[in-house]
């Protein structure tokens, strides 16, 4: 009997309860009981909505009040000593781990976060040392299966593999060796494994999710004989477990050839994200008796899975299993955790559109209905029968595609990708068009977002002023904004972005071919979640969306004035994108709207635009195989926007940190004239490869960031000094802009004037030693 299982599902709750307990607690609103309760009550919610929805295989252990890896670094004791030593309850020391601990005479920064694979969620590094001692911490992963037993719920914990987590970690301070291989403390990691499964076991579970996405990357295949002692160790000491090794985001491809001869009970592949690669899978285990997990509704995006499409999968692989439907389960290609909860709490969406879409909650009966379809097609005829409708819908929409829009990217020549004039010659004529001193100062973009501005942004959505009010008042903001400005004597001056509710979803809202929601939120890290636009057809630009506001801003200076975009492959990377084309094919139509916006501001006067792409690095597939064909669009996609103008135009583009060691080539061959890089934390480590021996060919002018944006903190003149000194030392005098490392929204108005001062007086004292 095929069985049906979800993988995971998103801990916020349906109207955000888990955030505002979170909240509410950290700013000591609520005590540690109360909001363990709220989290009780939130996990058994879910099982029950999964339930309920008629799916067989319920998880556990997947609810966090924070990041899951965190919580596994947690239980098995990779607590840096600062950390273990503080005093605090294991509560807080859980939570000073992942986002710092300042109260009470205590004073502990947050670990390191990093992007969880290809997607925009953030997990916290494990931070591990030759002599750390792994043990059992707690037993969180048995209590989630026993609470969700005792309230009768047929429950599959779900671990992350011990090979994935120690490759997900970094070495950390205490380390010896600050290159340690982390996956090298596997042996003393393993044996904590098997006491754990040996309580899951006692506790009553019989199979347990196990989940090794690096068997999706391309270092997976170092592993090979790690995976084969660590299971076979699993298997030897726990025969009574059965282990369900889950994969997700991508290919395993010729790494099955050693996991199909691990000692485990079953197997997950994610069919959705790489469909070509499930023969190969299903071949390799054709003659065992394995289960396979069918990854067939994705847990990354929000379309109402084609379920005809995928019964007809899951039934070709039964029938390649010699008809052994019992060796076939159903389930989302990865956890759910990266999808909204549910389509009911949407009420602004038409009818129409609502239809094309599956969240969280649905999803699951999604996977459900395939299960039942493939045991008995008559329990699940109508319910095919509605999504086969949909599905149609869909598709008749789609086929309204904008003809302008797709005859226009069909003509892109590739001399669209770029500007009239190499580097060198366009640096000349900017130089003296813009007038800029040496070491040109300039800012990321946006200014504190102030109280005020969120409330008459919130009045403005309400109704409760109008448009021309609300106008009114963001004229005022960018006035006090290039006032400010002027005052500290910055040399490419910014409008601040007192319009934009965020960096997407502000032009989402403004180009067609977006949908939005108004509780799609998805977890990006903790109690932080986003709610992406939705791209739903081609996209184009109904009429110019910041040229207004630039125009506006360039009234009031004869500073130079920078236009602010963010650019076709952030937009795209930070939205749902559709599935019927290709990213390629969105991200150049998105590209195609901004160019027409960056040659609209230059007509309007701008002779400076930066094109923000903090999402660039992320939006890379998981295998090396596979990133020449996303850099070349991600690549031409931002050319093409910004390469309509004249030499005249200074084009600046912007990325946070991002580790862009392995293709730096790609960030250099965007040929913007400036960027802007997060440099102020990152001990040199990005400058030098954004330089290096690279320096000529590389990357044309550079900004790397002089003081972090993250913190209240004022880096004093001195140390804003040095760090000017060592960039014009790497990179070289000519080549260098003052910056900080990222936009000011989260900073005060006091906090941003005393650090943008001593830049200024840094930046003057530079021009004159350096
Ligand atoms: N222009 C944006 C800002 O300053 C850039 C934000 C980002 O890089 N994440 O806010
Ligand atoms: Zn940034």
């Amino acid at each position: 009997m095929a069985a049906s299982s979800v993988l995971g599902f998103p801990r916020i709750g349906p109207q955000r309860e888990v955030k505002k307990a979170l909240e509410a607690y950290w700013s000591d609103k609520i005590q540690a009981d109360e909001l363990l309760k709220v989290a009780k009550q939130q996990r058994l919610h879910t099982y029950e909505i999964i339930k309920s929805q008629g799916v067989d295989v319920i998880p556990t252990g997947t609810f966090t009040l924070y990041d899951h890896i965190l919580d596994f670094s947690n239980t098995f004791n990779i607590i840096p000593s600062a950390y273990a030593k503080s005093g605090l309850s294991p509560l807080d020391t859980f939570f000073a781990m992942a986002r710092g601990h300042q109260k009470g005479g205590v004073d502990l920064p947050a670990n390191e976060m990093r992007k969880w694979f290809n997607s925009n969620y953030h997990y916290l590094v494990p931070e591990l040392h030759e002599s750390l001692e792994f043990k059992l911490n707690n037993t969180k992963p048995v209590d989630d299966f026993v609470e969700a037993k005792e309230a009768g719920y047929n429950a599959r914990p779900v671990l992350v593999g011990p090979i994935t987590l120690l490759w997900l970690g970094k070495a950390s301070r205490e380390a010896k060796n600050p290159n340690l291989d982390t996956v090298s403390l596997l042996e003393k990691l393993a044996p904590v494994y098997v006491e754990l499964l040996k309580k899951l076991a006692a506790a009553g579970a019989d199979w347990v999710q196990i989940d090794e996405p690096v068997l999706c990357m391309d270092d997976g295949a170092k592993y090979a004989s790690q995976f084969k002692s660590t299971y076979e160790l699993f298997a030897s000491q726990v025969p009574e477990i059965k282990t369900l090794l889950t994969t997700y985001f991508g290919r395993v491809d010729d790494n099955v050839n050693f996991v199909k001869d691990l000692p485990i009970a079953g197997f997950h592949v994610d069919v959705y994200s790489a469909p070509n690669a499930l023969n190969n899978v299903v071949s390799a285990f054709a003659n065992k008796d394995t289960v396979l997990s069918l990854g067939l509704v994705s847990g990354r995006n929000i379309w109402k899975n084609d379920l005809a499409a995928s019964l007809k999968i899951a039934k070709d692989v039964v029938a390649q299993l010699g008809n052994k439907a019992e060796r076939v389960q159903i389930a989302t290609s990865s956890s759910l955790l990266h999808t909204p909860y549910t389509i009911k709490n949407e009420k602004k969406l038409s009818a129409e559109v609502l239809d094309w879409f599956s969240f969280a909650t649905e999803k699951c009966g999604e996977v459900a209905t395939l299960a039942a379809a493939l045991r008995d097609p008559s329990t699940a005829a109508d319910r095919l029968e509605v999504n086969e409708r949909s599905i149609k819908a869909r598709r008749d929409f789609e086929k309204n595609s904008n003809s302008a829009v797709r005859d226009r990217v069909a003509a892109i020549k590739p001399e669209d990708l770029n500007r009239k004039s190499p580097f060198a010659v366009r640096r000349e004529v900017q130089r003296k068009r813009l007038n800029l001193p040496a070491l040109p100062t300039t800012t990321i973009g946006s200014f504190p977002q102030t109280k005020e501005i969120r409330s008459q942004r919130a009045r403005f959505n309400k109704g409760e002023i109008d448009q021309a009010q609300y106008e009114k008042f963001l004229e005022n903001e960018i006035a006090d904004v290039v006032k400010r400005q002027e005052a500290l004597g910055l040399d490419v001056l910014v409008h601040g972005e007192p319009e934009r509710n965020d960096m997407v979803q502000y032009f989402g809202e403004l180009l067609d071919g977006f949908e939005f929601t108004q509780n799609g939120w998805v977890q990006s890290f903790g109690s932080r979640y986003v709610r992406p636009p939705i791209v739903v057809s081609d996209v184009s630009r109904p009429q110019p969306m910041t040229v207004r506001w630039s125009q506006y801003a360039q009234s009031l200076t004869k500073k130079v004035m920078k236009g602010m975009l963010t650019g076709p492959v952030t937009i795209l990377n930070w939205s749902f994108p559709r599935d019927d084309i290709s990213r390629d094919l969105q991200s150049k139509q998105i590209a195609l709207a901004l160019r027409d916006e960056v040659c609209d501001l230059e007509k309007a006067g701008i002779v400076s635009v930066q094109i923000d792409e903090p999402a660039l690095r992320e939006g890379l597939p998981l295998r090396k195989s596979d990133w020449d064909s996303y850099l070349t669009w991600a690549v031409d996609s931002f050319r093409l926007s910004a390469a309509g103008v004249s030499d005249e135009m200074n084009t600046a583009s912007h990325f946070c940190y991002s580790s862009f060691e392995d293709c730096i080539a790609a960030v250099f061959a965007l040929d913007a004239d400036m960027i802007s890089i997060e440099n102020s934390k990152s001990d040199e480590k990005l400058l030098k490869v954004f330089t290096g021996d690279k320096k000529d060919e590389g990357v044309n002018d550079i900004g790397p960031g002089v003081f972090d944006i993250h913190s209240p903190r004022v880096a004093p003149e001195q140390e804003q000094f040095e760090k000017i000194k060592r960039i014009v030392e790497v990179v070289g005098f000519d080549k260098v802009w003052i910056n900080p490392d990222c936009g000011l929204k989260t900073r005060t108005w006091e906090e941003c004037t005393a650090q943008l001062e001593a830049m200024m007086a840094a930046t003057q004292r530079a021009r004159k030693e350096l």
